[in-house]
Order: structure tokens, then sequence, then C-alpha cells
């Protein structure tokens, strides 16, 4: 036990070092696929520059009656295919420059899904953990109105992210319908469902996991049943798509989490695990697994490893350890760019980042579609459409890959690059 709790307070990686870098890491994905595009130089800046980059100062009055200032961006890196899309994030180390790698990250990811949209990310420098509710409040009804001409359903439309959830949505979509005075709930998604928020939303990307899972199993003509699964991160992601892996007949031989890992090599009872963490707080000691190191669970030999808790858990040090064939990234950039050519030569099929998580974000375009129609689809429907924009989207990606001789996140980039710039040239541009 000691071992798992001197791990657990191990520094995690510094975004000093250039590989754990999230711009750095998806520049080095850009500037390739730019190349291989063979895309002018010219356009290659349109591509990489932020189309917009709002920095507000947020005065908010504490509890205790202390005025306070909090610092807020909202980045818009590409309006190009439709109104830029994705989350506002809330924690003490935000920065513009990851606010910028992130917003550059949605572009590619809506591209890849096909979504008419453009590419987007917030962040307000706080710490929810010492604020209330009422604080949050405040800060999320100011920081909207300091941005409140920039996003609209035509616009930009933010999500949740880190520390923000449906009631940080509830709060802007009030805010932004207060001052147009009408109610506009398809200027955020995320929200809650009696609020015009979508069913399916909450399931959305750890079932994009099991889709595009079930797809590569295609092609290595597997089944369910033969196939084990390591996963790790047991949230949101990673909980549900343990959850719907386990329901369709995957062997889930291990979960790991940040204090530990559990395993069964004949698979485990994921919803007695939920159950089980749920009553102690943690999914160590569990009654029908053994406790297995966090580390050493990463490197199981394993059919498909899917990362879904963090960024910068396979990188240049651990790469070759790992003893899988498929790895399915439910977490945004969980592998980093020097990984990538050692996944390469192990053979490892990649489904990257910017298609595996993407379930989340085409059933937020789910959300916007239907509050701007004012019709809401059941979740049968949601489910059908996701696993048809999922299954089409790998295909695209996996045919990208053949066409063009690269590997699967190679492929993934060509195709966003491909159809941002194809937008970009057919408005051209103004001025
Ligand atoms: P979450 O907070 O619900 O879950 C993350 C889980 O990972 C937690 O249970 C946490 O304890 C665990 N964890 C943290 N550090 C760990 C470590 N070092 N080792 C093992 N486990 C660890 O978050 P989430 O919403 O599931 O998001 C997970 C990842 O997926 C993030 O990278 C996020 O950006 C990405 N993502 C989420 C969504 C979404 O819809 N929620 C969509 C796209 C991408």
């Amino acid at each position: 036990m000691s071992g798992v709790i001197a791990q657990a307070n191990a520094p995690s990686h510094s975004h000093e070092s250039p590989e754990f870098n999230p711009q750095i890491s998806a520049e080095a994905r850009f500037d390739q696929a730019a190349a291989l595009l063979k895309i002018d130089a010219g356009l290659q800046k349109v591509l990489r520059a932020p189309a917009r980059e709002i920095t507000v100062n947020i005065p908010v009055m504490l509890d205790d009656g202390r005025l306070e200032v909090f610092t807020g961006y909202r980045v818009q890196h590409s309006l190009a295919r439709g109104p830029a899309k994705g989350g506002i994030r809330y924690a003490p180390d935000v920065s513009i420059e990851e606010v910028r790698a992130l917003a550059a990250w949605m572009t590619w990811k809506c591209a890849v899904l096909d979504l008419p949209y453009g590419g987007g990310k917030g962040g307000v420098i706080c710490n929810p953990a010492q604020l209330s509710q009422v604080e949050l409040e405040r800060i999320t009804r100011r920081y909207t109105s300091e941005i409140i001409e920039f996003i609209g359903p035509e616009k930009d439309v933010p999500a949740p992210d880190m520390n923000t959830n449906e009631q940080t949505m509830a709060w802007i979509m009030d805010t932004y319908s207060m001052h147009q005075r009408e109610t506009t709930t398809a200027v955020v998604t995320g929200k809650p469902l009696n609020l015009g928020g979508s069913r399916g939303r909450t399931e959305a990307t750890g079932r994009g996991c099991l889709l595009v899972t079930l797809e590569a199993l295609k092609l290595f003509n597997w089944k369910p049943e033969d196939t084990r699964v390591v996963i790790q991160g047991f949230g949101n992601v990673g909980g549900m798509a343990a959850k719907l892996m386990a329901r369709t007949g995957f062997k889930i031989i291990a979960i790991v989490e940040w204090d530990g890992a559990v395993y069964n090599p004949n698979g485990l009872d994921i919803e007695k695990l939920m159950r089980h963490k749920k009553e102690t707080g943690s999914i160590v000691d569990f009654a029908e697994g053994e406790n297995m190191d966090r580390f050493e669970a990463m490197y199981l030999e394993c059919e498909v490893l899917v990362p879904a808790a963090k960024e910068n858990v396979i990188t240049s040090q651990n790469a070759d350890k790992l003893r899988t064939r498929i790895i399915c990234e439910g977490a945004n950039g969980p592998t980093t760019h020097l990984a990538d050519p050692i996944l390469r030569d192990k053979k490892i099929f990649v489904i990257p980042d910017i298609l595996a998580n993407a379930g989340g974000v085409t059933v937020s375009y789910f959300e916007w579609v239907q509050d701007r129609m004012g019709y809401f689809w059941s979740e049968d429907e949601v489910n059908r459409r996701l696993a048809e924009r999922m299954v089409e989207s790998f295909k695209d990606v996996v045919n990208y890959a053949g066409k063009h001789k690269v590997d699967n996140r190679t492929a993934a980039y060509l195709l966003a690059l491909d159809r941002v710039q194809f937008a970009i040239k057919l408005r051209g541009i103004y001025g």
C-alpha cells in the first residue's frame, strides 16, 4: 500500500519539458500534416493563428466582502467552418497558451467529425475548490457578460470543461438570455436536460470510445468476448467506456486510477466496481479483483488500452513498455508527440483523441441542433445518430491513413486540415 501512496504523491509531468507542452505537441502534429498536404506557407499561417483571443479581467465581490479580480480568456481559433465550439475550464493554472492550444485542438476535432463548427476554448484562472457556489455564479455571470458580444448560437458556443458543469452552463445561458431579452438555449451546450440539454450527453464520450473500438475490432477480425481491455481513469469518460464495453462483452481486465489499479484476468464486474468506488471513494481493495501497481497495470498484456484520465501518460519514456494492440484515446492528449513514432514502430493501432473522444462534442452538436429546432430526440435517436457519425469518421480517418500511407493520428490531422483549408479557400480571404 505504501508504494501506491508514494506514487500517488509523485510529481506529475510538468509542462516545462517540451515533450509535455500541449502546444508543442499540437504544433508538431500540425506541421507534419501541413507538410504532407503541401499547404502553402501563407495558408499555414492562417490555419495556425487563432482568429481571436479575448482576455478579460473580472471584478467579483467575494462572500467575505473582499473585492477580487479574476482573469478569463476565450480563444476562437477558427471560424472558417462555422461558429467556434469548445469548453470553458476553471483552474488555478489556466493560461492563455493552454487555452490557445486547446482551441486549435477543437478546430481539428470538429473538422474530423465533419461538424459545422470552428474551434474555441475558454478559461478562468481561479480555484473552484476555494470558492462558494455564489462566488462561482458571480464569476460565471460576469465572465459571460464580458465576452457577451463574441458568443452566441451563430458565433461561439461554449460547453463544460474541467471544473465547470451543467450548472455553469445554465448560468451562462441565463446571463446571455437576460441581455438578449429572449431565452437562447443554443448559446451553450452541456446544459441540464430540462433547460435544453440533450439526452445521451453524459454517456456520449464513453459511448464514442466504444463505437470506434468496435470498428477497430472489425479490422482485426476480433470479437469483444476475446478482447482484453485496460482502462486508465474511472471518471466520466473511462467509467462510461468501461460500463458500455463490459455490457458489449469486452473483458475489462484492469482499471487504473490515480491511487492504484484493480486487476482481474477474467474480467471485472464494472457495475459492482462502480458501487464499490461510490461506497469507499476508491477502486482499490475491490473484493473481486487484485490490487495492482498503477504504473505496471498500464503495461499489462491486452488488446485494447483506453487512456481516459489525463494528458501525457504515454511518453517517449514508457511507450515501448506497452503490450497492447489498440489504443483508444479517451482523454485529450494522452500520448506525447515523441511517443508517436514508438507506437508506430510497435505497430500499435492508435485511435487518436481527436476522433476517439469526439462523441461528447458530437452530442453537443446534436444539442445545439435540437435547441434551434425546439424539438428533442429520444435517447435512442441520439445514440443512433452518434453511431452514424463516429463510424463514418472512423472510416474517413482509416481511409486517409491508407491513401496517404500514414498512421491514424497523422491521417486525422490530414483530414481535419484538408477540410478547414478547403473552407478557407472557398470563402476566400476578405480584405
Ligand atoms: P473525470 O474527472 O470525470 O475523470 C478522470 C478520472 O481520471 C478521475 O476518476 C481521476 O481520479 C482519474 N485520474 C486522474 N489522474 C489519474 C492518473 N494519474 N492515473 C489514473 N487515473 C487518474 O474527467 P473526464 O471528463 O472523464 O475526462 C477525462 C479525460 O477525457 C480528460 O483528458 C478530458 O479532457 C477528456 N475528455 C472528456 C470529455 C467529456 O465529455 N467528459 C470529452 C472529451 C475529452
